[in-house]
């Protein structure tokens, strides 16, 4: 198995040099990515679309224009965000003042999934060079030209020692984590985030595991349908339905039900055409073995919408499935695809109890317009971040740290987040040395009365 310690302490040496720990010199690195970002715009967006058939349109808006508004925004903030913050002390330190000073870790590794190819690599490599860590990176084997495209920005701009693409498969994911790295950030599938985890383990490097699972979307009886339908059905067949917070599953309220899908078909149909396998800007999917994993749920429940499929181009049409229970098949794990099994409900505990019943999910969804039923399930179901009456939005706020809980991950970046992610937050006391409180040594006179009078 290669070995990746020749470039790990190409980096690690870089990295004692301190230039990274240079507020100046991270400013100037985001701005040259931002910078190679943008004149190489048109290469990302062929790659996208070579890899995964992605159009321009979600290109720019779910990849490249995320990520540098990110830039933009932490460029913005960072010099406040990387000063040492001063806390309050108690009066039992009397004297002495606290701080807090954010340090890089050093070296991070980065490793990234295919669905969101760029941006899922970047996003955190901003958060890596913010905090003055250096990176490598290891993308996603199953988008080469994306990978490759990506790569060859890294290259263009910065020294290997700084900032390294490596490109592979498992086996190079693996070698790279037998190395003694300071930070992992992972992103992709449970079972992997975990083999991740059991890695860190051997260095006791921390990690951030960004995973997925069944994130719900419930739609009750009194939501506004034509909203809900648009934007749901936006959330789940963007990417062909390939989205870590993609609405995973359905909980519809009865009394609405069939209102409510007939609504959610006719707004597919107008924001994906009628002939949806026929849309030229219809992501794909990704690879066969995944086609046809997502074609062997067409025959769970009933077809009430799509179901057609393109092999040769990897297509499946927007699907929804109706009659389901969580005995079928696509309920067992994530669908990852353009298929929306339905789940209908009488009764909010159902639903409640539903979900209770499952791993704790990466995103949830509820529309309703009633604030006490929006609380209720805010406050009884753990999950890692959601949207009231929308989907998906929550995850482009730079104010809103974006992460898992339970099997759905570990820790949350964008923003400050991402910034914090990758900083050890260094506690410091500052101690006078003008007087010295006596108390605390043993050979004071009743020291112990005294002390008790503070730590009571
Ligand atoms: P994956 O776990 O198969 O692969 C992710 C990365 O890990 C790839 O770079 C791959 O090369 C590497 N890898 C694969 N097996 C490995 C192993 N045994 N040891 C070490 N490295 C290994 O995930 P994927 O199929 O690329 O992506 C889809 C998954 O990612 C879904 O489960 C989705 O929910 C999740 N995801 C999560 C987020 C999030 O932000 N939480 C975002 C996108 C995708």
């Amino acid at each position: 198995m290669e070995t990746y310690r020749s470039l790990l302490n190409k980096q690690k040496s870089f990295f004692k040099t301190e230039t990274t720990k240079n507020v100046g010199y991270r400013i100037e690195a985001l701005q040259k990515l931002r910078t190679a970002i943008k004149k190489n715009e048109k290469t990302l967006m062929e790659a996208l679309r070579a890899d995964l058939n992605k159009s321009e349109f979600d290109a720019y808006t779910s990849e490249i224009g995320f990520v540098l508004e990110e830039i933009r925004f932490t460029m913005k903030h960072l010099r406040s965000w990387a000063a040492p913050k001063k806390v309050k002390t108690p009066v039992t330190h009397i004297g002495s003042n606290s701080y807090i000073y954010p340090e890089p870790y050093g070296v991070a590794l980065i490793i990234a999934p295919w669905n969101y190819p760029f941006q899922l690599a970047v996003a955190p490599l901003i958060g890596a060079i913010a905090a003055g860590n250096c990176a490598i990176i290891k993308p996603s084997e199953l988008t080469p030209k994306t990978s490759e495209a990506l790569e060859s920005i890294i290259k263009e701009i910065f020294l290997e020692e700084y900032i390294a693409v490596v490109q592979g498969g498992v086996e190079t994911s693996q070698a790279l984590l037998n190395e003694p790295l300071d930070y992992i950030f992972f992103t992709g599938s449970v079972p992997v985030g975990k083999m991740i985890m059991e890695s860190a383990a051997k260095h006791l490097t921390p990690v951030t595991l960004e995973l997925g699972g069944k994130s719900p979307c419930i739609v009750h009886e009194d939501a506004n349908l034509k909203l809900a339908a648009k934007r749901i059905a936006w959330g789940k067949f963007t990417n062909a339905g390939q989205t870590c917070i993609a609405p995973d599953y359905l909980y519809v309220h009865k009394s609405i039900k069939d209102v409510f899908l007939k609504q959610f078909r006719e707004t597919t149909l107008e924001l994906y055409g009628k002939e949806p396998l026929k849309n030229p800007d219809f992501t794909r999917i990704v690879s066969e073995r995944h086609f046809d994993r997502l074609s062997s749920f067409l025959d769970n429940g009933q077809i009430f919408m799509g179901g057609n499929t393109d092999k040769e181009r990897l297509t499946i049409e927007p699907t929804v499935l109706t009659d389901i229970t969580w005995e079928e098949s696509i309920m067992r794990d994530e669908i990852f695809g353009p298929l929306l099994p339905v789940l209908e409900y009488g009764d909010l505990s159902e639903v409640i109890e539903g979900i209770h019943s499952h791993p704790k999910p990466l995103a949830l969804y509820i529309f309703t317009e009633n604030n006490n039923i929006q609380e209720e399930v805010l406050n009884k179901v753990s999950f890692g971040g959601g949207c009231v009456n929308d989907t998906v939005y929550h995850f482009v706020s730079p104010y809103l740290p974006f992460g898992g809980v339970g099997t759905s991950g570990i820790g949350a970046y964008h923003g400050k987040g991402n910034f914090d992610t990758f900083s050890h937050q260094k506690s410091v006391l500052k101690q006078t040395t003008k007087f010295d409180i006596p108390f605390r040594y043993p050979n004071v006179k009743n020291g112990l009365g005294k002390i008790k009078l503070f730590m009571k």
